[in-house]
């Protein structure tokens, strides 16, 4: 339990792993089912799999995608199933930002506002084309994508992404939380 590393990462791997292209022997597939099976595994990650079964989304909704990101939660798509199904009022108690609708200029500081409220770590999904890129609205009053003002972990196609293409997005980044790729917020700046 007190490993930091994969056993293979601590030097139990044959010289296949060096030759660039091969993938992982024979050895190494048997070492990772064993230490599935014996549940041999680092704190970070029980810390990460425990998260990604108790991530609350925050109550956002901005416009038509707003629709369809409220129905994940009826008993026909049952985000329950995800440990997800409470959408916290406060961004305080929230660390999943779904932003649902195309973002007005005027819309851009609140939102903000709301993210930097939110604890880490956070993730942000831009729902839609519109979250995603302005979508049909490009003209003055719409920020042609929210990523110019929050870092984006997951962009969600569509106008607009019906629910199962939001609950698949929520499956990625679920994956990826597992996998150990850090926050969006942790890879890069703010695209301005
Ligand atoms: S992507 Fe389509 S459904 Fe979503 S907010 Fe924009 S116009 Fe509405």
């Amino acid at each position: 339990m007190a490993l930091d590393k994969p056993l293979k990462d601590l030097g139990l791997h044959s010289e296949r792993v060096l030759w660039e292209g091969k993938g992982p022997g024979k050895f190494e597939q048997e070492l990772a089912a064993l230490e599935s099976k014996v549940s041999l595994t680092t704190l970070q990650k029980a810390v990460a799999w425990s998260q990604t079964k108790s991530m609350w989304p925050d109550t956002f909704g901005l416009a038509c995608c707003a629709i369809e990101m409220m129905s994940i939660v009826s008993a026909r798509y049952d985000i329950a199933r995800f440990g997800m199904e409470a959408f916290r009022s406060s961004p305080r108690q929230a660390d999943l930002l779904i932003v649902s609708g195309r973002v007005a200029h005027k819309m851009a500081a609140p939102l903000r506002q709301i993210y930097d409220q939110m604890l880490e770590p956070k993730w942000v999904i831009a729902m839609g084309a519109c979250a995603s890129s302005g979508g049909m609205f490009n003209n003055y009053t719409i920020l042609q994508g929210v990523d110019r003002i929050v870092p984006v972990d997951i962009y969600i196609p569509f106008c607009p992404p019906r629910p199962e293409a939001l609950m698949e997005g929520i499956i990625r980044l679920h994956e990826a939380h597992l996998a150990g790729i850090p926050p969006a917020y942790e890879r890069r700046e703010v695209a301005t």
